[in-house]
């Protein structure tokens, strides 16, 4: 009876710790999170030894790991839980959460200057709570260009796959692609892998195999509970500095606002030894708008907006980029499951191609749904459930083409003006052209014949896109009969902004913001391209890999 007593307990046991490793219950998961509250409840003044403002893809996992040593972590989060409404983030709802433009949703929408709508995220666990979940590693090159230690990369990377991601379920839509794409000539076929290779593979997820999401708040799990605090809607306002006569500024506190307004100012230790920071993970919007709104950025801007001058630096705000995407959208006869992306095609002049189905694009438009004109009523009439569609898409690497990000107002809550200036750079172009003739060329391979309506041509899903691509750019006549017009005209964002506080411009390789001591930037605001073929493994990376050579200087 005892033996039998204890086999059922260490099962139970076994069970709960099996579903705490692999973060199975959302609802399970929330009573652990003890130091994850409302900013209501924090102190009007206090203080910490590391201080990161934003709990996102970067903020997660740095936070968790600076908080594993003797030091005191805080995280200011401006949006709340992600465990608190988990059907919401589910794959199938992936749309709907973007297009919720209420003021609590997860998601903050923005129309660029290039009248490209895109979305910021709101939430503790940042775009990996919003995002299209594929996870897949960054080209060497990258790890050179960041002035991260290879072996020090490979072992964050498996930090955070261990805890949340998953290889993915076979979709049928994602098989037919990854056919198409090595029938095309995208090859070899690298079966499945995390690793950038040139050819066509299938990568991780953050879904499992229930369709349920494991975001960058899950990774917080390896915190030491008893060294960090996490405050939910807590939004910051300004980054404060000392600065003495002669010395370089130096940033020792952040004032923020929680959601009933009440001010609070949280302060970083400052010991003798200067080792405490207040690092800045707001995300590649977030991080340059907060530099500037706290007195770093082009001394003109900032005095024109009544804002006090810390430090003169032109470049936050500068060489913002986001890499385009173009792609055919593709209605098919019958239904088949949803999905998002699991595979994609790297090709030798880096050209990145990718799909999902299930879901109506038109929405995201940013104009209340786009407003398709058709010359030809009966391939509007096929084309007609709106769901019944897949979407393939490339990018490209970099992109070279570079705009910039502007306060235009002192609100932090409000958007700062963006322009991307997609295309500028010719060579930009040039690859999408390229990529448009591979996606061509997938859609009549034989891989997706068996999902193609038969009397619709290529031509007329160029047509049909030309209509319904998601940005409010206006249509060239030529935009369905000169690819270069096509991409132009049809361009969307694939969400993967960056630049704004670049290594070697904005910060160095350590990351420390150039003048100014005791404040880094932390995320994909420092990268003059986008990694890999999609850049969440790479920030998740980052932000481990930097926690860890945060404690080791700490020790020295
Ligand atoms: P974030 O993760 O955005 O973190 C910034 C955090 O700071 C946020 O939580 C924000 O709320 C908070 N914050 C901002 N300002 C303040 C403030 N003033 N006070 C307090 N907190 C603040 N990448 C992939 O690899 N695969 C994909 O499939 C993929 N799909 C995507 C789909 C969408 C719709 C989106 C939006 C992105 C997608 N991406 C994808 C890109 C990827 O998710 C982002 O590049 C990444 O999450 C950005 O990480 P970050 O740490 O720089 O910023």
């Amino acid at each position: 009876m005892g033996l039998k007593y204890s086999r059922r307990f260490l099962a139970l046991v076994f069970i709960v710790v099996f579903a705490n490793f692999h973060g199975l219950n959302y609802a399970e998961k929330a009573p652990k999170y003890s130091f994850i509250q409302e900013a209501t409840s924090a102190p009007e003044v206090s203080f910490y030894d590391y201080i990161v403002i934003g709990g996102g893809t970067a903020g997660c996992p740095l936070a968790a790991t600076l908080s594993t040593r003797d030091a005191k972590v805080l995280v200011l989060e401006r949006g709340g839980s992600p465990y608190t409404n988990t059907t919401k983030i589910r794959m199938e709802n992936f749309i709907s959460t973007l297009t919720d433009d209420s003021p609590n949703s997860i998601s903050q929408s923005f129309i660029s200057e290039d009248r490209v709508p895109g979305n910021r995220a709101r939430v503790l666990g940042g775009g990996t709570v919003i995002n299209g979940g594929f996870y897949s590693r960054a080209e060497t090159l990258f790890l050179k260009e960041a002035g991260i230690d290879e072996a020090l990369a490979n072992e964050s990377y498996e930090w955070v796959e261990k805890k949340i991601v998953y290889k993915p379920r076979a979709f049928q839509w994602q098989t037919a692609v990854r056919n198409g794409l090595l029938e095309v000539g995208v090859l070899p076929d690298n079966g499945f892998t995390f690793a950038h290779l040139n050819g066509t593979k299938t990568s991780g997820t953050l879904f499992d195999k229930n369709g349920n999401r494991h975001t960058a708040a899950d990774l917080l799990e390896y915190a030491n509970p008893t060294m960090i605090k996490v405050y939910l809607h807590a939004v910051v306002h300004k980054i404060t500095f000392t600065t003495k006569d002669g010395q370089r500024p130096k940033a020792d506190g952040v004032i923020f606002y929680d959601a009933n307004g009440g001010r609070h100012i949280a302060y970083s230790k400052h010991e003798s030894n200067n080792r405490s920071e207040i690092i800045l993970s707001a995300g590649a919007i977030g991080s340059p708008q907060l530099l500037m709104l706290s007195g770093i950025g082009p001394a003109a801007r900032l005095r024109s907006l009544g804002i006090k001058v810390v430090l003169d630096q032109p470049m936050v705000g500068r060489e913002m980029a986001d890499k385009p995407s173009n792609g055919l959208l593709i209605p098919y006869p019958t239904h088949i499951p949803l999905s998002l992306i699991t595979v994609v095609g790297i090709n030798k002049i880096s050209n990145y191609f990718e799909s999902f189905n299930g879901f109506d694009l038109s929405d995201l438009s940013g104009s209340g749904g786009a407003q398709p004109q058709s010359s030809n009523p009966s391939q509007e009439a096929m084309a007609n459930s709106t769901t019944n569609q897949a979407f393939l898409v490339q990018t490209i690497f970099g992109p070279i083409s570079k705009g910039y990000l502007e306060l235009q107002n002192t609100n932090v809550s409000d958007n700062p003006k963006l322009r991307f200036n997609y295309f500028q750079a010719a060579v930009d172009l040039r690859r999408c052209v390229s990529g448009m003739q591979t996606i061509i060329n997938v859609v009549n391979s034989d891989s997706l014949s068996r999902f193609r309506f038969r009397n619709m041509t290529t031509q007329d899903l160029i047509n049909m896109t030309v209509n319904r691509a998601a940005n409010l750019r206006p249509r060239n006549p030529n935009a369905t009969t000169s690819l270069e017009q096509y991409c132009i005209d049809t361009v969307m964002t694939f969400w993967h902004y960056h630049g704004g506080c670049q290594i070697r411009k904005v910060v160095d390789r350590d990351y420390k913001v150039l003048g100014l001591d005791q404040l880094r930037v932390i995320d994909a605001s420092t990268f003059s391209f986008s990694p890999g073929t999609n850049p969440q493994a790479t920030i998740m990376m980052l932000g481990r890999s930097m926690g860890r050579r945060i404690l080791q200087s700490r020790r020295r």
